[in-house]
């Protein structure tokens, strides 16, 4: 399993039976509020050239020059202790419909959390 993979199988034991919050920031947010953000983003940005993530919109590659236009991160809602990041490029975070960021972030989102469902907090007691 890739460490990519072990990530992703790790937050899954994370997150079961729990809830996740989403976060979807431009690439240069302050997240001085957001400490386990912050520190998500500067660990994917510093593992770039080794992890070679790739825009979740369009596959361009981080690592051969694309551009971070916004972050997605998702954070267990109680007791976070890690972040998943993933990344819109420049070119997907401006041309792409709120509808087709929404279906892309859904399908990134449900590999976390299978069979989970969205709520919106505005509609939480
Ligand atoms: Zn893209």
């Amino acid at each position: 399993m890739s460490r990519k993979g072990a990530d992703i199988a790790a937050m899954r034991r994370e997150m079961l039976d729990a809830h996740l919050l989403t976060f979807m920031v431009p690439a240069d947010a302050k997240l001085d509020r957001q400490p386990l953000l912050a520190q998500a983003r500067t660990w994917w940005r510093a593992r770039i050239k080794t992890n070679r993530p790739t825009c979740i919109g369009c596959r361009a590659s981080f690592a051969e020059g694309a551009e971070v236009g916004s972050f997605l991160f998702s954070t267990a809602a109680v007791v976070p202790t890690s972040a998943s990041v993933s990344a819109f490029c420049c070119k997907c975070a401006s041309d792409l419909s709120p509808d087709d960021i929404d279906r892309v972030a859904t399908k990134v989102l449900r590999k976390l959390a299978p069979g989970g469902e969205f709520l919106d907090p505005r509609d939480a007691p």
